[in-house]
């Protein structure tokens, strides 16, 4: 890089911060027009963080963003420079709703230029969003001349004042209230949302909005001791309903959510935590604000990573922070409320697993989330409880309480105010629904054969103790893949021996005589866990992740190894992998198992009565080694969400490259094939683990290639089970031989038609 970027002023500290929150008490409190107060915040920001501007910008109906008062720009620019929401780099804080500071903010892919506000001369942003209810209703921004880095400190300053102009905008001066209630659709017309699907199934019933955040009145505090008082009485009564939600969802006879709740209290009682909401009391906030702003800080440090995991994560501790607001204020969730309806569709921007139990378990139909992820904990508990979620943008505008509403969480659609004809369909869907599911539980006991009487194993991908019992109802042959870093990645600190062996012994015990395959720690890059320190990553999918970590950690992994090998005592086990990239990495990894078992004798402890070692194929380089990989090892797996991402250079996490190419092209095909034969030649098992062993076409193109154990998600087995039991596998085979060397974009079509021909049930 030649350009030099300056650093922030080292000026503005904790003290700074403190100042800067009194004098905007003091504006806050005096007198003036919204506007007025407004103008003199901009002003104040911009003096007290030294910017050369500040500028806010509210939200108008029709997700306009609005230049409402700046500092430094052209005054003439106030009330006439407006963005959409996801125009500019104003419009993508506020789409995304988080917080971006850049020293280049031109080169920026979303920066769009105003020739109007002048501000062609400013290189450097920070901007936040201005949120409230959980709604974005602004974007607050500074910008500097120069290029510079913002602090941590800069930004979360930035967000704590957002909160106080956010509590102007809600005071209906500025814009009237109705203008941005209304969403810009006639009222009472049907609406269709199309999302993600979260968690399967079909539901109606009328929204509840679920509007966790409450409104914190006093930001800055006069007496910081008598806060952390409050803090604390908070925070044990805030462990006591949640030791009491423990209790009842034991009662309820909800194993599995009650497992995500214990995880959830650990997080209740994360020191760093509640530290940083103590430190921030001391800075001079009330215990509101505190909560607050250390939610901010948290979710703006984590809004870039993508990972399903983190994600699940922040959700989590957002519904923690929401609860501990409810105690604060001594006041009881929403959810306690008398009035909700008989059938619940609850609408969120998100949500946390408790706060979803807080909720009459019998008249919850359906969840809508604006953010969530189909492995966040609170979809895990959904699918517990049998309850349909879809992910859909915008929902807190397009659906007001009480609004009778359809959730299709297999095709990710949500139907407000559903027509008649649709509310018709709905019907026809859910009896067809309850057609299928009874198939599915009548085939759950019969073999897993195909039609021409090929046996195939189905296995299970979990990672949680959440999932096992799924094992016993889904006739599955075994765990294909437990995901071992999911459980690490609930935790605030690395877990020690005993506590590993102890939950792989839970996970052995509740697995019975099935067999269970343990992949070591698969995180790194932007799966990082918080105790592992790492630097940034340019290319984080090529970084520093997995067995890279483990070998260069090598205590890590040992531990994790002694940990398997001490829970398994006398019981078969198997070990694979991640990320093998050399026959090399293998041997090193492997020569730690050795180092441990070596160990585990030593002691005197009983060691595993059958030990299988494996690798995941996962990185392309090993294909070019299987003659001395397959020398070594006890099975394969292909965990085909990696190597498809780098077969194709095709960032899986990055929504512009994920699903550009198809696992069903022929180049991914052929690669696959070439394995099954060379794994069939040495006599090693192969399986495969990723998602599509679990789509019923892609699953039936993989048996025609020569696969015989597949392993996925737990709602897949009914799927690909019927799916299975429907083909002629041979004649599969026969008629894909001609499509290897097809020069297609995508065999998927080519092979629905098949299916299609040959009355396989896809
Ligand atoms: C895979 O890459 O296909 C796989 C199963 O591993 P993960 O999705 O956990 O990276
Ligand atoms: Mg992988």
């Amino acid at each position: 890089m030649t350009d030099t970027v300056g650093e922030a002023s080292a000026g503005f500290d904790g003290a700074a911060s403190r100042r800067l929150l009194a004098r905007l008490r003091d504006v806050m409190a005096g007198s003036g027009s919204g506007q007025e107060r407004l103008d003199k915040i901009v002003s104040l920001i911009a003096a007290e963080m030294g910017a050369d501007v500040c500028s806010a910008y509210v939200m108008r109906a029709g997700e306009v963003l609005e230049l409402f008062s700046t500092f430094g720009l052209n005054q003439t620019a106030v009330h006439n420079t407006r963005l959409r929401v996801g125009e500019g780099i104003v419009g993508d804080i506020a789409g995304h709703a988080r917080p971006i500071a850049l020293d280049n903010a031109p080169s920026h892919p979303s920066f769009a230029y105003r020739p109007e506000t002048g501000e062609d001369p400013f290189l450097s942003l920070a901007g936040v969003p201005i949120l409230r209810g959980g709604k974005v209703r602004g974007v607050l921004v500074i910008q500097h001349k120069d290029r510079r880095r913002y602090t941590e400190e800069e930004v979360e300053t930035l967000q704590t004042i957002a909160m106080v102009v956010a509590e102007l905008v809600a005071q209906g001066e500025l814009v009237n209230p109705q203008e941005v209630s209304s969403t810009g659709d006639p009222a009472l017309l049907p609406a269709r949302l199309s999302g993600t699907s979260l968690a399967g199934g079909l539901s109606m019933g009328l929204a509840v909005i679920h509007r966790p955040q409450l409104t914190i009145r006093q930001m800055v505090a006069e007496d910081a001791e008598s806060e952390l008082v409050r803090l604390n009485a908070a925070i044990a009564t805030m462990h006591s309903a949640i030791d009491d939600l423990l209790a009842a969802a034991a009662l309820a006879g909800l194993g599995e959510p009650k497992d995500i709740l214990e995880t959830y209290r650990m997080f209740a009682e994360d020191r760093g935590w509640l530290s940083r909401i103590r430190e921030a009391i001391r800075m001079g906030l009330t215990a509101e604000a505190a909560v607050q702003q250390v939610q901010n800080d948290t979710r703006a440090r984590m809004s870039h990573l993508t990972d399903p995991y983190i994600r699940e994560r922040l959700l989590d501790l957002e519904d923690l922070t929401n609860r501990l607001l409810q105690h604060l204020a001594g006041r009881k969730s929403e959810a306690d409320g008398g009035t909700l309806p008989d059938d619940i569709v609850l609408v969120a921007r998100s949500m946390g697993p408790a706060e979803l139990l807080d909720y009459d378990q019998r008249r919850l139909r359906a969840v809508v989330l604006e953010d969530g992820s189909p492995s966040s904990h609170v979809c895990i508990v959904a699918r517990a409880l049998n309850i349909p979620v879809v992910q859909a943008n915008d929902a807190l505008n397009r659906i007001e309480p009480l609004d009778p509403v359809i959730v299709d969480g297999d095709h990710g659609q949500v139907f407000v105010r559903p027509a008649e004809d649709i509310q018709m369909a709905f019907a026809e869907s859910v009896a067809l629904r309850t057609r299928k599911e009874q198939i599915y539980a009548e085939i759950r006991g019969l073999p897993s054969v195909t039609r021409d009487g090929v046996p195939i194993s189905i296995q299970l991908n979990c990672g949680l103790l959440i999932d096992l019992p799924h094992l016993k109802a889904s006739g599955a042959e075994g765990i294909g893949l437990y995901r071992t870093e999911i459980p690490f990645m609930v935790r605030s600190s690395y877990p020690d021996v005993k506590a590993q062996t102890d939950l792989y012994a839970r996970i052995l015990d509740e697995a019975g005589d099935k067999p269970v395959v343990f992949r070591t720690l698969d995180v790194g890059g932007d799966k990082m866990l918080p105790y592992i320190a790492s630097g940034e990553e340019e290319n984080p999918a090529l970084g520093w992740r997995a067995i890279r970590i483990g070998l260069d950690h090598p205590s890590l992994l040992r531990q994790q190894l002694r940990s398997l090998l001490r829970a398994a005592a006398g019981r078969p086990l198997s070990v694979m992998f991640p990320m093998i990239a050399e026959v090399a990495e293998f041997d090193a990894a492997k020569r730690l198992l050795d180092l441990e078992l070596k160990r585990l004798e030593q002691q005197g402890l009983e060691p595993p009565s059958r030990l299988r070692v494996g690798t995941m194929i996962e990185v392309p380089s090993l294909l070019w080694q299987l003659p001395a990989l397959l020398a070594r090892v006890d099975f394969l797996s292909v965990g085909s969400n990696d190597l498809t991402q780098y077969i194709f250079a095709s960032d899986r996490g990055n929504p512009r490259t994920a699903t550009r190419y198809d696992p069903l092209a022929p180049a991914m095909l052929c690669l696959l094939r070439r394995l099954v034969e060379a794994c069939n030649d040495a006599g090693v098992p192969l399986s495969i683990c990723g998602e599509m062993a679990g789509r019923p076409l892609d699953a039936m193109a993989l048996l025609g290639i020569g696969f015989r154990s597949l392993s996925m998600s737990p709602p897949s087995v009914g799927p690909v089970k019927t799916m299975l039991r429907s083909l002629d596998v041979a004649a599969l085979r026969q008629y894909m031989a001609g499509l290897y060397q097809k020069g297609d974009h995508s065999l998927r079509d080519k092979l629905r038609s098949f299916a299609k021909d040959h009355g396989v049930l896809i």
